[in-house]
């Protein structure tokens, strides 16, 4: 059965830790700092990125001080992912754009330190071949050993 919205509000709103009280996007919560707010529900909020990588690129937060994906409380998952969908979708339909890119740094380059997903419209020719990093194949045995150790730790891991 689907959480009571009231609950959800209260972890919403249940500040995280004090680093919320000096956090940027927090800020823009509780409209201390302007952003061009795009879409607001109990527990989320997105906004325009002010540096986009292509225009129409959205920053999707919890309305609540939590700094990576790993902090994001259990209850809060679907609701927040519900609505990264629906502006992924959004954002391709209005952007007129061919697809998007949808992703989250946490900690390493991850230059605010509250969760936020970048929603951002893809065009087949914007310039922006695949990813941005460098891959390589695996080495000899390579694979097979870190197929080995991430399998058993996930089996064994207690947020299945
Ligand atoms: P990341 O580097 O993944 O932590 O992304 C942080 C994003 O926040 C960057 O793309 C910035 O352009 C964006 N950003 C920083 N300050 C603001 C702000 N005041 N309003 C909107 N977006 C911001």
């Amino acid at each position: 059965m689907p959480m009571r919205k009231s609950r959800l509000r209260k972890e919403s709103e249940e500040k995280h830790t004090d680093e919320g009280e000096s956090c940027l996007f927090c800020k823009i919560v509780s409209r201390e700092v302007d952003a061009k707010i795009i879409f607001e529900d109990e527990i989320s909020l997105a906004f325009l990125d002010v540096r986009p990588l292509f225009p129409g690129h959205i920053l999707l937060i919890p309305k609540a001080h939590y700094p990576t994906l790993s902090d994001l409380p259990a209850a809060l998952i679907g609701p927040f992912f519900t609505n990264a969908q629906m502006l992924a979708r959004k954002v391709q339909e209005v952007m007129k754009a061919e697809g998007s890119f949808v992703a989250i740094n946490n900690i390493v380059s991850q230059s605010v330190p509250h969760l936020h997903v970048h929603i951002v419209p893809r065009k087949r020719s914007d310039g922006l071949r695949g990813f941005f990093w460098p891959r390589r194949p695996y080495q000899e045995g390579e694979m097979l050993a870190v197929h080995e150790s991430l399998g058993s730790g996930i089996t064994a891991s207690k947020y299945r």
